[in-house]
């Protein structure tokens, strides 16, 4: 069955359309933080954030269906839904990004945010970090690090190096910040030389991608004072850290304590209903409306809007940002007491958890990483790995993760890492 699909896709879709596992998932269903395969085998989900509420949310799902049969239409005409979703999720902002347009997916929120900021300063410089992931749009997926795109990587894009707990730039955690804020400075006078300027630099505030390494309150302070006297704009994206998935705070950038330009959202808004947004100053908003005539078809349509209240209902009826906060402690606890000569680091931030494995030599361990995953997912626990060595597991399961998930997902890893041979 697995073989004929495949072979389907590769038939219908071309070669190496990407899947997760050696052996591809066949999912059927999903309910809460549970995912069940073709087999009737069930999987605790510890890496799915856009099933933010849970799996097939009965109220997400009805907000939908209402909405669904009463109306959908395009985005150029009225409709409260959308308005009470930006009035709504603008006032969780501390400062003033208040003013929002809709799209469907995380990529189109960055390409905008890119473009709102070139018309902020008319400036055509980008500077991002060299382990990074913002989209597949053409404009950001030339600051993706994996694949160079057609005729290498555009000029007006700077990648500097991405913090990182265990190699951290400058060599130490305690000058990282001040390092790699001399870097982004480094890479301000290189974009005024090459002659774009520096408009924009465009970060996920907990460096997710990048190996979600290690990184305090007031971090990012020289970095955003050496933008601000260059006349940048700071664009945050949220895709992975917001919606109360830090625990302690609602965004990723107020656990750093900064204050964005622009913010980014996608994937976790709609529980899987595709929907993104764009949060941005009011005048950061109306010098982007002076340059581009931008419309969204089905950017914030009434259907989406709705799905996206609900989210936002169900997190507040059921405690979630709390319960990140909660369980998320709990399950960080277990992931230090976990014991593997080739654990080098267990962090985490809510409920977001990395777990680093270096060899006795110092190197990354990559391929153990690989095979760990593969052992987890035998024993029903899905994880995946993140970082520019792929050596860190990654863990960020839907929001309604209990501590009986938590013990469960710590015994299995205990038990997958007892059992998987050491390799590099
Ligand atoms: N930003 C970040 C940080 C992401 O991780 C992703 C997707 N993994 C995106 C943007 C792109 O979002 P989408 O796939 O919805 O376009």
């Amino acid at each position: 069955m697995t073989e004929d699909l495949l072979a389907r896709r590769a038939r219908l879709m071309g070669p190496e359309v990407p899947t997760f596992y050696r052996n591809p998932l066949h999912l059927v269903k999903g309910e809460g933080v549970w995912l069940w395969d073709k087999a009737g085998k069930r999987y605790l989900d510890c890496y799915n954030n856009v099933p933010h509420v849970g799996h097939s949310h009965p109220k997400v799902v009805e907000a939908i269906t209402a909405q669904a049969l009463t109306l959908n239409t395009h985005s150029r005409y009225l409709h409260e839904g959308v308005l009470d979703y930006i009035e709504r999720l603008g006032a969780t902002f501390r400062h003033e990004t208040t003013q929002a347009i809709m799209v469907c997916t995380g990529s189109e929120a960055n390409d905008l945010a890119l473009r709102m900021a070139q018309a902020v300063n008319g400036k055509t410089g980008i500077i991002a970090t060299d382990n990074t992931y913002h989209g597949n749009s053409a404009l950001t997926s030339g600051l993706s690090s994996r694949r160079p795109p057609v005729g290498g990587y555009p000029q007006n894009i700077i990648r500097v190096p991405a913090p990182d707990s265990l190699a951290p730039v400058g060599g130490s955690r305690e000058g990282q910040a001040q390092a790699f804020a001399a870097h982004v400075k480094a890479a301000i006078a290189e974009l005024e030389t090459r002659g774009f300027g520096f408009s924009s630099l465009i970060l996920c505030p907990l460096f997710a991608n990048e190996g979600l390494p290690c990184v305090k309150k007031g971090f990012l302070d020289p970095t955003v004072a050496a933008v601000r006297a260059a006349g940048g704009v700071i664009i945050c994206d949220e895709v992975q850290p917001g919606f109360g998935r830090a625990g302690e705070a609602f965004w990723g950038h107020e656990v750093l304590g900064f204050a964005p330009d622009i913010v980014t959202l996608g994937k976790p808004m709609g529980n899987g209903h595709p929907i993104g947004a764009v949060f941005a100053r009011p005048d950061v908003m109306r010098a982007f409306r002076e340059v581009f005539a931008y419309f969204n078809t089905f950017g914030g349509n009434p259907v989406s809007a709705a799905a996206a209240m609900a989210v936002l209902d169900v997190m507040e009826e059921e405690g979630l940002q709390q319960n990140a906060r909660e369980v998320g402690a709990y399950t960080l606890d277990g992931l230090r007491s976990l014991s593997h000569p080739w654990i080098a680091e267990a962090r985490g931030q809510g409920l977001f958890f990395g777990l680093e494995f270096l060899t006795p030599e110092g190197a990354p361990a990559t391929a153990f990483v690989a095979d760990v995953i593969e052992a987890m997912l035998e024993r029903g626990v899905i994880l995946n790995n993140i970082g520019r060595n792929r050596n860190t597991l990654k863990m960020r399961p839907p929001m309604p993760f209990t501590r009986e998930n938590a013990d469960m997902l710590i015994a299995a890893l205990q038990d997958a890492l007892n059992s998987t041979p050491v390799r590099a």
